[in-house]
């Protein structure tokens, strides 16, 4: 059991004022300046800028925030990948991720 696997999901309506935010970040600067550089935030491999999509480093369910220090490139691979775990298991997947050094990726 861990703890950080404990929690209580965010307000539907917090929710929805996350997701609304997210998607107007997406359009800034800010954030065209985040694909551009073309590296997923958590394995390193490069990426297509249109290939990128726009990760909550800690979930809205979880409480996080759409806000510029929550909010990460990511490839499609791992976009799933840490969908299907919990953020224990995905901080373990991520530290083997930049161990291999995200080389040898497609
Ligand atoms: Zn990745």
């Amino acid at each position: 059991m861990n703890l950080d696997d404990l929690f209580v999901p965010a307000d539907p309506e917090v929710m929805e004022r996350e997701r609304l935010k997210a998607k107007e970040l997406k359009r800034s600067a800010w954030w065209k300046s985040q694909i551009g550089r073309g590296v997923c935030h958590y394995c390193g491999s490069r990426v297509h800028p249109s290939e990128l999509t726009m990760d909550h480093v800690v979930p809205v369910i979880r409480g996080g925030r759409s806000a510029r220090d929550n909010l990460v490139p990511a490839c499609q691979a791992c976009n799933r990948e840490k969908r299907c775990l919990s953020s224990s298991q995905w901080r373990i997947r991520v530290e083997e991720k930049r161990a291999a050094g995200g080389e040898g990726r497609s």
